[in-house]
């Protein structure tokens, strides 16, 4: 098998060992016979996968007792409703941080259940940068305040956790969870999708704590009702078995590996590698502020577009896969989430030093 490197944003890299150990427990998972695909989810043996998976996800990421682990389906874009539909509680307002693409999408989700105010954005700089706490016109009504801690799309990471006093506050941590420590017991509610640095495609997990569970807007459907599924060990109906044993054997891994504060010192090592060299070329350019620059999405732009096309090529034919940015930032972007080897990063900008070489 040719070695590649898989840049994607998501559904995205997974560790090599993970694929590999769920590729010898394919068909006969600990003697049972048969595949974790193939069992009841309310068998014996995979509750406790999903019971290992959340006590293991518990340890890492330091959550407190009095916060519930759900594993849920619908993506992260379901709890873009599922948010103001469980926490609103009779309030008629929420407060939105816009970052970029999917603050955007979460406002307008928040739209059809409640007036949305927008504390800040960052759309002047075609969001490229996060907007500081003291820019932010917080609304003391306000159910909660969401924000994007890392959006995935214009590559801005906040490192800083917003104080938002007795509100409760809200993350889409879909790109960044797991790749650093966070203080959970900051957060009301933090959730992800999970194909982005967890595991596959259909699950996501949403970390919420249990005081704001229970009162839910008249006519909640039950499978969007937190408590609900809460109460039923996100076993309300079938869960995405496959995709959380394949998550529960990524956060024993991390564990091994030592953890998020471990992760965290090799996910900088990764990152600066790459930053280091766009700030030392004209070649290309990183259209983020430095004070945000994600550590898991790198957009970064050709001097010259025109040359586009044949920096992917000549990325693929040297394995480097699915760099190509999104349309509404242009370039490219590269993501390099936990499972992206450190031997990757130094591969792609080996390459970029390479082509830049060949073309000025
Ligand atoms: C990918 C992504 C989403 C959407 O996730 P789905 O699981 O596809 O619904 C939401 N927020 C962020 C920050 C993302 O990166």
């Amino acid at each position: 098998m040719a070695q590649i490197y898989n840049f994607s944003a998501g559904p995205a890299v997974l560790p090599k060992e993970v694929l590999q150990q769920a590729q010898a427990e394919m068909l006969d998972w600990h003697g049972s016979g048969m595949s974790v695909m193939e069992m009841s989810h309310r068998g014996k043996e995979y509750m406790a996968i999903q019971a290992e998976a959340e006590a293991d996800l518990r340890e890492l990421m330091s959550i407190p007792d009095n916060y519930k682990v759900l594993f849920l389906q619908g993506g992260a874009s379901t709890q873009f409703s599922n948010i103001p539909i469980n926490l609103l509680r009779g309030k008629k307002t929420a407060d939105y941080l816009n970052t970029g693409e999917w603050s955007k999408k979460a406002i307008g989700e928040a739209k059809k259940f409640c007036e949305v105010n927008v504390v800040a954005t960052s759309a002047d700089k075609n969001f490229s940068y996060a907007p500081t706490q003291d820019q932010w016109q917080l609304n003391p009504d306000a159910a909660y305040v969401h924000y994007t801690s890392n959006e995935t799309i214009g590559g801005v990471e906040i490192f800083w956790t917003p104080d938002t006093g007795k509100i409760p506050l809200v993350a889409d941590m879909s790109s960044h969870i797991l790749s650093r420590p966070i203080d959970v017991s900051k957060y009301a509610l933090i959730y992800a999708g999970s194909q982005k640095n967890i595991g596959p495609a259909g699950l996501a997990i949403v970390i919420v704590r249990e005081d704001l569970l229970g009162e839910t807007l008249p006519g909640t459907a039950a499978m969007s009702d937190y408590k609900i599924q809460a109460e039923n060990d996100s076993m309300y109906n079938t869960p995405p078995t496959y995709a959380i044993y394949v998550s529960g054997l990524v956060f024993k891994l991390l564990k091994a590996r030592g953890g998020l504060a471990a992760m965290e010192k090799v996910n900088i090592r990764k990152a600066n590698m790459l930053y280091d060299y766009l700030d030392a070329t004209d070649f290309y350019n990183c259209p983020t502020a430095k004070e945000n620059r994600s550590r898991m999405n790198i957009p970064f732009t050709l001097k010259d577009e025109a040359l586009d096309e044949a920096f992917l090529k000549g990325a693929k034919d040297k394995g480097l896969l699915q760099l190509k940015g999104h349309r509404s930032v242009g370039g490219m972007r590269a993501s390099i989430y936990n499972a992206m080897p450190e031997q990757g990063v130094k591969v792609l900008v080996d390459y970029m030093k390479e082509f830049e070489k060949s073309n000025s």
